[in-house]
């Protein structure tokens, strides 16, 4: 880790992690209460400024009521979209949708389109108002833990086509991210777990300290409180170092990929079944595995492989092939899932490995017979 990188984003008393990009940054604020405190937030930054809100069905009803309130208090006129929930609501239809009631609602540039929602509605929301009128603002208000530690910060937004996941989409930085912490408390345990796999995963990247903190304070972080605030605004700070360093990735920014290599893989060949295997459970499997591969390959000590599955088990997340319920896995099927990754350069494959806890780095010239071997020794 370079002192620079970690130089470029910080965290205050208050948890507000600024992401530093010249003249498009902005801050994550994270704590209890924001939802209601989300129309004054948005007034402070977009004087004068009309909202659209985009939200899903499931999130629309636990917290719209909340979000209207806090934006009529603050004398913020808007009006609200409310999409199916789910993977399959990232598509062309429901974007085209989403960009029909901007329009509707004779948004300008200087107005808000805000994503209230996880993953999902962010990157849908942050898509139709990175495209309408070449651009309008945009306000993140990310209700699942993988939206608050990921998908919110960073810029990324699209939407998926019949020939695979993300593949249409821009960069588009938010003016403002509210991770209201305690809108968490309704999500299922396996949701919070997944989400939980890409927190993990800034310790493992380059953050020693932050990942034995998580395996003292796991408990406390899973049942809500300081901990969890302290947590999620570290993964946020890490995400947003990143960011800062290597916007569009160019580089260093492909570390965020520690764990997905595999777990891409996994998730294609359970053909996005969200009830063998969801993201962030790729993505726990995708790091054990990363380990244990670095180990083979005798960068990495097996205890620190050990330490890592153990920490991702007691969290509840699986860590071995064999826990993806249903038909076993084949190998070549996962091989050739691998090779149509889009990180593959001219042949090679590319794989985030690592030298220990907090020290992974970017292998961009790794031998595919030395991932089917590894991978014969993983399957059952
Ligand atoms: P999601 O948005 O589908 O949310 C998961 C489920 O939880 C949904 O059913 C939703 O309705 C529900 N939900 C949301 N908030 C809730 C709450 N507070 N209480 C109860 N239920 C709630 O999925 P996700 O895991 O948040 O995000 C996954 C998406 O994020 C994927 O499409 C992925 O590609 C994308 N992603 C984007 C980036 C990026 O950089 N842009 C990074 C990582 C992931
Ligand atoms: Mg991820």
């Amino acid at each position: 880790p370079t002192p620079a990188l970690h130089a470029a984003a910080r965290v205050d008393k208050e948890r507000r992690v600024e992401v530093c990009l010249g003249a498009r940054s902005y801050d994550i604020l994270i704590g209890e209460g924001l939802l209601d405190r989300a129309g004054e937030e948005f007034a402070a930054r977009l004087a004068g400024a009309r909202a659209v809100v985009v939200t899903d069905e499931t999130v629309a009803s636990l917290y719209l009521t909340r979000l209207e309130i806090a934006l009529t208090s603050a004398g913020v006129e808007f009006s609200a979209l409310t999409l199916p929930a789910g993977e399959t609501t990232k598509s062309f239809a429901h974007l085209e949708q989403t960009v029909d009631a901007i329009l509707a609602a004779r948004l300008e540039r200087g107005d808000g389109v805000i994503a209230l929602g996880g993953g999902v509605i962010g990157d849908l929301a942050g898509f139709a108002s990175a495209i309408v009128k070449r651009g309008t603002r945009f306000v993140q208000i990310p209700t699942t833990l993988l939206a608050q530690v990921d998908s919110s910060v960073g810029g990324k937004t699209g939407i998926n086509t019949a020939r695979g996941k993300n593949l249409v989409g821009a960069f588009h930085q938010p003016v403002l991210v509210l991770a209201d912490i305690a809108l968490l408390d309704t999500l299922s345990p396996r949701e919070f777990a997944a989400g939980y796999a890409e927190v993990v995963k800034y310790g493992l990247i380059d953050r020693p300290d932050f990942f034995e903190f998580l395996e003292k304070h796991r408990g406390a972080i899973f049942s809500g409180g300081q901990e969890r605030a302290e947590a999620i605004a570290t993964a946020c700070e890490a995400k947003a170092a990143v960011v800062a360093a290597d916007e569009r990735e160019h580089g260093s920014r492909a570390l965020l990929n520690l764990g997905h290599t595999f777990g891409h893989a996994l998730e294609r060949a359970v053909s996005y079944d969200p009830a063998r295997l969801v993201h962030g459970e790729g993505v726990a499997i995708g790091m054990a595995l990363a380990h244990r591969f670095s180990v083979k390959l005798g960068l990495c000590s097996g205890q620190d492989a050990g330490r890592v599955a153990a920490h991702l088990k007691t969290a509840g997340l699986p860590t071995k092939i064999s826990d993806i319920p249903g038909p076993t896995l084949e190998r070549d099927a996962l091989i050739e899932a691998i090779a149509q990754d889009k990180k593959v350069s001219r042949g090679r494959l590319t794989f985030i490995l690592t030298r220990g806890i907090g020290e992974a780095f970017v292998a961009r010239d790794v031998d595919r017979a030395d991932v089917e071997h590894f991978l014969d020794e993983e399957l059952p």
